[in-house]
């Protein structure tokens, strides 16, 4: 089995802090995608010069940097609606500027407890339902299935994003 990690490598850390801004939302209009929903995530990960790669590990994913060019390794066996949480959240780690120099960045559930992990969640979620639209989507659309269809997401990420804004108790 391959191990995941991720070792530093300054410049390309450099380069993808460039181009990806803090806030998740940025990300989404800096890279001038159309802002159709459910977000894209591989192809912001393409837009962002991240490989992707689906695997058989039992692990949800971690991230990679290898030979200059950084990689998120996704497993194949969790559902479509965690795959995308888990890039998203891999993203976030990026666009955050974590750095995991010397020690193995793996991403499992449940999930550490750690701040960059949270902090990671938060991002991803931010941005696979960006707030004004939940917004909307909440107005427009009765039920949490099918918000959570609507992101393409899971119900549970849903009803944390909705908690999460004050849209719920
Ligand atoms: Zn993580």
């Amino acid at each position: 089995m391959r191990v995941c990690g991720v070792q530093m490598s300054e410049p390309v850390w450099k380069k993808i802090r460039e181009a990806a801004p803090l806030n998740a939302e940025g990300l989404l209009a800096g890279l001038d995608l159309d802002q159709s929903f459910p977000v894209d995530v591989e192809a912001v990960a393409q837009g962002m010069g991240i490989g992707i790669e689906r695997t058989a590990d039992d692990e949800d994913g971690c991230l990679v940097i290898e030979d200059g060019k950084a990689t998120i390794k996704i497993s194949e066996r969790v559902a479509p609606v965690r795959q995308r949480f888990t890039i998203a959240h891999e993203l976030g780690h990026l666009a955050l500027g974590h750095e995991f120099e010397r020690t193995i960045h793996r991403d499992v559930s449940p999930q550490r407890p750690w701040k960059v992990e949270r902090e990671a969640n938060a991002w991803a979620a931010q941005f696979l339902m960006p707030e004004d639209r939940v917004r909307v989507v909440a107005k427009a659309l009765s039920s949490l299935e099918e918000m959570a269809s609507y992101f393409n997401v899971s119900t549970d990420a849903m009803i944390y994003r909705l908690k999460d804004l004050g849209i719920i108790d």
